[in-house]
């Protein structure tokens, strides 16, 4: 899911019944954890989902859903998740007799004589109708209006199919084959997953189409949208195939020129990542683009739905497909898989279909939004608060600067290879995935341990604080870096820090790990170095102070201070009287005060440190031909 830029995530809260289903306990070791997890006694086979809606006459909506399902122990009722608002008329059988069943707030069981043995492979249908209500989220069911034409379109993700259909709502099992038959208006049309095999008017006022989808869907990307809209099909060309990908883009009327003209920048994209990763992932049937009313876009399996089609909110939907949609995150807990990779694929098109440096001024603004606030993990404490789980700053900023480090420290050849094999994972392909798989993948394809690295960033909060400082004599470079973690649940941040040294129209690039929080470095430079460049290829996620002089440039003798050491005050004595600047340094280099004579010669100069802590500080005096430098020590 995609949000627009100047739009915020509401902060509702959803029920904790809904919620219990999908929450997992909190785990504070990264292990491999168990995907087999089976709700309700069975694993769903296949969805025939039969919906009669039109917008033209408001959100009435009328289902029946059959599912075919294999029974995993014998059972005397297997559960579906659908909203109580919303009416049951009928349960039957695969031999179209009526089943009893029962209702439980969001629950409904159905039950059959006999019950089910294990491992019976059987279909129930459910026929149900009413007016959905929007149930909190991001608009599950949501009936609108796009100015030319009513719509209605749903979004399920995290918690609300079952506000529109009775299903299996559960991150463990996919639904591994998908019909969608949709009646409406014979003016509109219907967007959703898979192949569009059936458009046809069925009398003067009735239009049926129907979409089939013959891949593993999580519950919460099976979506339509219905209104009037006009459609088109683009064709994105794959590296080492004959066969374009189909690209279908259904938008609304009013914006088709312009649409027209933008969607094709999505074309390059998908040829993209899919060679950068594994093949597009749906490849037998289509991409696509809905356009709907909500403020931003939802990745729905082979057909994203959008509010526009801006360059990055296509590249993140894109992504999905891969990262969410192939691969779905595990837990919500993990969902920084989903997200965290949808907004690093965006940077990484910048910086593959447009340059380097406009990608590295996306993560620069990603990273000032990261440091913006002290706290906050990858790992959602909360997954109960929507506005907490799909949290931009953290969910998807700081889990994208997660993959952009960990990018870095693996080098790319490693790191895409981990990408692969998590994508193409016996575990995982096609199905879901947890943090701990990610790390497996890319410890396999690096041979490197990640257990700190994730453990740091996904689990730990905050980012550190580092104040760096130099000082030249000689030839002889010595770098001080004094760490600060933001936050206490981490208390030493393992990082490496990019500095590059400058002067004289020469520079070095060191990449420095301090094992402790107060470290100390020397290195020797060939020139004389006037600047410090604290991370020059923006790799690392910290909030940085720098300082430092050139020693060799500095002139002893020429001013007296006295008292040194000093209670508060001292006087500052100039052997000739000179107009001077004065700016005052302590020990990590941070500049704590600054005069300047503005151009009057003083032969004396009374300054207080009365506001300063005590402790050692530098001056640095500038007479306009020399910079001079002495230590002071206020008692
Ligand atoms: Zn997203």
């Amino acid at each position: 899911m995609g949000l627009l830029l100047g739009l915020s995530l509401s902060g509702q809260v959803i029920s904790e019944e809904l919620v219990c289903k999908e929450h997992q306990r909190i785990q504070t070791q990264l292990s491999r954890r168990n995907n087999s997890g089976v709700k309700h006694g069975y694993l769903i086979d296949y969805n025939r989902c039969k919906w009669w809606v039109n917008p033209i006459k408001g959100a009435y909506f009328k289902g029946d859903v059959m599912a075919h399902f294999t029974v995993i122990a014998k059972t005397d009722s297997v559960g579906f998740d659908l909203s109580s608002n919303l009416q049951v008329d009928q349960v039957y059988g695969k031999d179209g007799q009526p089943l009893n069943f029962r209702r439980t707030g969001n629950q409904l069981y159905v039950f059959k004589a006999g019950g089910w043995n294990a491992k019976e492979r059987d279909s129930v249908g459910i026929v149900y109708q009413g007016n959905p209500t929007n149930g909190g989220g991001f608009g599950y069911f949501v009936h609108d209006n796009h100015m030319k034409g009513p719509v209605v379109h749903t979004l399920s993700e995290p918690y609300g199919a079952q506000y529109w259909w009775p299903c299996k709502q559960t991150l463990h099992d996919k639904i591994d084959s998908l019909d969608v038959w949709v009646y409406t208006d014979t003016s509109m049309r219907v967007a959703s997953n898979g192949l569009l095999m059936r458009n046809e008017v069925l009398g003067d006022t009735q239009r049926l189409m129907v979409w089939q989808h013959r891949y593993p869907i999580a519950t919460y990307l099976v979506a339509i949208a219905v209104t009037n809209y006009s459609t088109y099909t683009q064709y994105a060309p794959l590296v080492g195939r004959s066969k374009p990908l189909p690209v279908v883009n259904y938008v609304f009327p009013q914006f088709r020129t312009d649409a027209e003209r933008e969607t094709r920048d999505v074309l390059p994209m998908i040829r993209l990542y899919d060679s950068l990763f594994v093949p597009y992932p749906f490849e037998k049937e289509k991409y696509g683009h809905a356009q709907f009313t909500w403020g931003g876009g939802m990745e729905h399996q082979t057909m994203s739905f959008m509010v526009n089609f801006s360059y990055d909110l296509m590249a993140h939907e894109l992504a999905h497909q891969w990262f969410g949609d192939m691969v779905t995150c595990g837990t919500w807990q993990d969902l920084w898989l989903n997200e965290g990779f949808a907004t690093y694929l965006t940077v990484m098109t910048t910086e593959y279909l447009k340059s380097k440096s406009e990608a590295n001024g996306k993560l620069r603004g990603m990273r000032s939004n990261i440091t913006g606030n002290d706290g906050g993990s990858v790992f959602p404490s909360d997954t109960l608060n929507v506005g907490n789980l799909f949290n931009g700053r953290l969910t998807y900023n700081k889990g994208a600067w997660v993959l952009h480090m960990l990018r870095d420290k693996l080098g790319d050849s490693a790191f895409f290879e981990g990408c692969r094999q998590y994508l193409n994972g016996k575990n995982t392909t096609y199905g879901f995935a947890k943090t701990a798989d990610l790390s497996w993948y890319m410890e396999q394809a690096s041979g490197r341990k990640l257990d700190t690295f994730f453990q740091q960033w996904y689990y730990g909060e905050g980012f550190p604080y580092l104040k760096i400082n130099w000082k030249q004599k000689g030839k002889t470079v010595t770098l001080t870096c004094e760490q600060t973690p933001s936050h206490n649940s981490v208390p030493y941040w393992h990082v490496r820090i990019p500095l590059l040294l400058r002067g004289e129209g020469k520079e070095k690039l060191i990449l420095w790990e301090p094992k402790q929080l107060l470290g100390e470095l020397k290195t020797t430079v060939d020139f004389e170095m006037d600047t410090l460049i604290f991370d020059p290829n923006v790799k690392l996620l910290a909030k940085v102070s720098v300082g430092g002089m050139n020693l060799n440039q500095v002139q002893e003798n020429a001013f007296v201070l006295y008292p040194n050491p000093t209670a508060g005050t001292f006087v500052l004595y100039a052997r000739n009287p000179s107009a001077i600047q004065m700016e005052i340094y302590d020990v990590v280099g941070q500049k704590v005060r600054e005069m300047d004579t503005k151009g009057n010669v003083t032969k004396q100069l009374t300054v207080s440190l009365d506001a300063l802590a005590s402790g050692t500080y530098f001056l640095r005096i500038n007479d306009g031909n020399f910079v001079y430098s002495y230590k002071l020590i206020k008692n």
